[in-house]
């Protein structure tokens, strides 16, 4: 299904060449055939990259322990709390400094059984899963017709009130592409169509599941709070049973479907980022910030996302722990909580990257540079520093050391640096991106199949060492990432 994924057991490990450098460090943490310090950074930005591709770090047993003990991890459920507990206890191990629990409150959402099925014109079952957040139906179900919709923008058009007594669906298939340019377009039915859906009248809301695969696997996510609720019961279809029901309705017959779903909420929740440092040895109040998120969707067991990106990063981290001498600035690594049910405008409250800037207002004028692994396993292609540095020494330090593992940089504004890190970055923290290919990730994202042999571990050695090296070279560095002065 998947020919780019190779097994654990047959895996060959291919020495990356084109830059070898003699002298690479130990894995036992610190001592080097070379002193660290002779090396100017490009040079041990070039060695922990070397290492990281050659396998010695700690990604792929963090990814697996992460999703083999605590399997799915639900924001403000039992399993994401132990799963917090155990990351804090393993960076701790890992020799991580400051590691703790950041705690904050929120109502989590929790699914219930759920099922659908056309009843007219012929009964057959559908593959479904109810969407984040959305309400039960009545305990007898909901049955209604199905009102097709071509986009969102469709269904927006529809009058107010021309939905009653009816559900109203949306059939929007997703565009595969490298950097994920799909998604934005289509996701947005997902977030405002029960609402939408709601103001004409609809009973319930069905969506075309925001993915590009073609399985009869339903893509989990979140819909909006509208006024402290989501409005209707929400759902989405797999690809092949939402093809059904547009081929029916294409036969001219009006299709009929049964919804039923316990979903439930659990007030008085909370949930918690994790956050770790290596302090720096000059000015140790300079953050540079790596986050990812420790919570999943329910279906699979998160590994894809964002298991991986927690493991990517602490494992650049660690890679940076285990250096003879720690780097200028402070390396620290969050692992948010809550990143999926991330809604600013709920008044339930807080996701892991709100508590986070909130929590850390005082300190984001001292943020120097911040990034944010959520886009899977698969290789890192692109780099887009901040504007103020992107024609800098520093960035051609950076592409100097990663262009031979593929990835080359790239010019523009970023204008989405993440979920976890985005209200940290409005608050005026500069932010990179280390783009990853998203080709096959939106096969896989929020459904039962998000677990962890769909992890290539030669693509995920590549980010590790993608992430170690530009993380090391920016908390080594003077440079202002904010634009302005300093800089080696
Ligand atoms: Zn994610
Ligand atoms: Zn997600």
């Amino acid at each position: 299904m998947h020919p780019r994924l190779c097994s654990p057991a047959k895996r060959a490990r291919r020495p990356f060449t084109a830059l070898t450098v003699v002298a690479l460090l130990t894995a036992a943490g610190g001592q080097s055939a070379l002193a660290a310090a002779a090396l100017p950074p490009a040079g041990i930005a070039a060695q922990l990259r070397d290492k990281a591709m050659s396998g010695q770090h700690v990604a792929y047993s963090w990814v697996s322990e992460l999703t083999t003990r605590f399997g799915p991890r639900p924001a403000g459920s039992a399993s994401e709390r132990q799963a917090a507990a155990w990351a804090v206890a393993r960076l701790q191990a890992l020799g991580f400094e400051n590691a703790r629990l950041e705690p904050f409150p929120l109502t989590a959402w929790v699914r219930g059984t759920e099922r659908a099925e056309i009843v007219a014109p012929s009964p057959q079952p559908l593959a479904v899963v109810a969407l984040g957040e959305s309400p039960a139906t009545p305990p007898e179900g909901l049955e209604g017709e199905v009102v097709m919709f071509p986009t969102l923008d469709d269904l927006i058009a529809a009058p107010h009130g021309s939905l009653g007594g009816k559900i109203a669906m949306v059939e929007r298939r997703m565009i595969r592409t490298q950097d994920g340019a799909g998604y934005g377009p289509v996701v947005a039915a997902r977030r405002d169509g029960p609402s939408e859906a709601a103001q004409r009248g609809a009973i319930a809301f069905l969506l075309r599941s925001v993915g590009t695969d073609s399985h009869r696997m339903p893509h989990a996510g979140t819909t909006k709070y509208v006024d402290g609720r989501v409005p209707l019961p929400a759902f989405a279809l797999s690809a092949p049973d939402s093809d059904q029901i547009e081929r029916l309705a294409a036969l001219g017959q009006t299709v009929r479907v049964r919804l039923f779903s316990t979903a439930s909420y659990v007030q008085g929740a909370s949930s918690q980022n994790v956050a770790a440092e290596i302090r720096g040895r000059e000015r140790p109040q300079e953050v540079v910030l790596l986050g990812a998120h420790l919570d999943s969707w329910d279906l699979g067991t998160g590994a894809i996302d964002d298991a991986a990106g927690t493991a990517i990063i602490t494992a650049a981290a660690k890679l940076i722990r285990d250096l003879p001498q720690r780097p200028k600035r402070t390396v620290r690594v969050v692992l948010f909580g809550s990143e999926e049910v991330a809604q600013p405008a709920t008044p339930f409250g807080a996701f892991g990257g709100h508590a986070y800037a909130s929590s850390h207002k005082a300190e984001l004028a001292t943020h120097v540079l911040t990034g944010e692994s959520d886009f899977g396993a698969d290789r890192i292609y692109q780099l887009v520093l901040p504007k103020a540095v992107a024609e800098s020494d520093f960035a051609r330090t950076v592409a100097r050391v990663l262009t031979p593992i593929g990835v080359l940089p790239a010019h523009g504004p970023i204008e989405d640096a993440g979920t976890d890190v985005g209200p940290s970055v409005e608050a005026g923290v500069p932010a990179f991106l280390l783009r990853q290919d998203g080709t096959r990730y939106f096969d896989l994202h929020h459904t039962a199949d998000d677990t962890l042999d769909k992890i290539d571990r030669q693509q995920l050695d590549q980010n590790v060492a993608a992430w170690a090296a530009l993380a090391w070279l920016a908390a080594d560095s003077d440079v202002e990432f904010r634009g302005g002065a300093r800089e080696r």
